[in-house]
């Protein structure tokens, strides 16, 4: 069952909305110096090719802001219309002031109000920034992060705390001070005059538990769309565990309007994987669907042979791979389930309960691989040619079910399980 969102303003962002009904956008970040723009607008390309709706690139000099459009232009050649959103600390409003042509490029601004000076300066920038979104008519993401939090605010809400009866610990002040600070800077971005519609908050922590807290509060005590994300997530699994994990609760609380993956990349690896991880996380919780889906088993000692994980990976890359074109082409095909089982024991049951599933021969079972269309068995592979012959059918699958116009759901996989009524 999908969770209910909450009810949130719906935010427009080029052509893409956050918020309100729309489904939960995908975002990422590039970590290019965007003073490159070739370096930056092809990464940006790939994070959006990978399925990111929305990129955010750092705007962190006057050159930066100067690449901005040739880094439009840039993507424009390449045929990616991606909205791009400018991060912006410190020196944004002079930033925004003396690069009109980028304040215009961009399609959101993204503001750290513990980042924008000091004292009466500081709402003096942070006012620039915001006339600055007003008069090109853009969205702001008002983002406060835990370890950026406003010095001023934090000493403030220390000093009320200390005099409190009975005060209380620093760390939930520090929690305070997050939603503080967001929910103050929106009330200033809309007393400047930002309609509401325009404002997106974040307030990033980096503790499981922290995020979950921080977010249930900010949910609700507003109604401006929401930005999720773990902050410095960390690298590998543990950046992706603890992003799904902190995510996973808030999602099925119907929180966050949407997500980014803040995964380290390993030393020379591949950016988009935080957006495949942004993905796999909506997909698994049934709250979209991007790419067609392959149950396997885990394998044990009843399958000692690695051909049923080969079979699996390469079946994934495979479904993965034709997803930019099948997108267009046959609409649906991402909502598809592929299983791949290692032996008898749940193979058949698992691959009757997938739009086309293969259950491949166990140890000692017979040399065999029975596939399973829509629940019926169809064929019985054997030979070396499993994985080919598989795969041509899972093609001609498509290209019959997933024609172009949207085809009849299949029964949920639960629905399809029988039911057994007592004798
Ligand atoms: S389906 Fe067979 S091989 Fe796979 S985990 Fe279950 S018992 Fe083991």
């Amino acid at each position: 069952m999908v969770p209910a969102r909450r009810i949130s303003r719906p935010v427009r962002v080029a052509d893409k909305v956050i918020g309100g009904d729309a489904p939960v956008l995908v975002q990422s970040m590039t970590n290019t110096d965007t003073e490159d723009a070739a370096a930056t607008a092809a990464q940006v390309a790939a994070l959006a090719r990978a399925g990111s709706e929305i990129v955010r690139i750092t705007v962190n000099t006057v050159e930066a802001a100067k690449q901005v459009p040739e880094i439009r232009r840039r993507l424009e050649s390449m045929g990616v219309s991606v909205p791009l959103v400018g991060d912006f600390h410190f020196n944004g409003h002079k930033i925004l002031a003396q690069v009109p042509e980028c304040a215009a490029v961009l399609d959101k601004y993204r503001i750290n109000p513990g980042n924008v000076g000091h004292g009466t300066k500081r709402d003096e920038q942070f006012a620039t920034m915001i006339e600055k979104a007003i008069e090109h008519g853009k969205p702001v993401r008002i983002g406060v992060n835990w370890g950026s939090l406003d010095p001023e605010l934090l000493a403030r809400m220390m000093d009320e705390n200390a005099r409190l009866a009975k005060p209380k610990e620093a760390d939930e002040v520090m929690r305070d001070a997050l939603i503080r600070s967001a929910l103050e800077s929106a009330a200033k971005a809309r007393e400047i005059g930002l309609p509401a519609e325009r404002i997106v908050l974040s307030c990033k922590v980096s503790a499981v538990q922290d995020l979950i807290g921080v977010y249930r509060e900010l949910a609700a005590q507003c109604d401006y769309a929401l930005h999720l994300g773990l902050t410095e997530a960390g690298m590998g699994s543990k950046g992706i565990v603890a992003s799904t994990a902190a995510m996973g609760v808030l999602l099925q609380e119907g929180i966050g309007d949407t997500i980014r993956v803040s995964l380290t990349p390993e030393p020379g690896g591949d950016r988009t994987k935080e957006v495949l991880v942004a993905q796999e996380i909506l997909q698994t919780m049934g709250l979209r669907a991007f790419t067609p889906q392959v149950s396997a088993c885990p394998g044990c000692g009843r399958t000692t042979s690695t051909f049923f994980q080969e079979l699996a990976d390469k079946i994934q890359t495979y479904l993965r791979e034709q997803m930019p074109v099948w997108k267009a082409r046959h609409p649906g095909v991402e909502e598809m389930h592929v299983a791949v089982m290692g032996c008898v024991v749940n193979g058949p049951g698992e691959s009757k309960l997938a739009n086309i599933g293969i259950s491949l021969p166990g140890s000692g079972e017979k040399p065999v691989a029975p596939v399973y269309v829509d629940g019926q068995k169809t064929v019985t592979l054997k030979g070396e040619r499993i994985a080919e012959e598989f795969q041509a059918i899972v093609e001609a699958y498509v290209k019959s079910h997933y024609g172009g116009s949207r085809p009849a759901p299949r029964a949920s996989r639960l629905e399809s399980i029988p039911i057994r009524t007592a004798p």
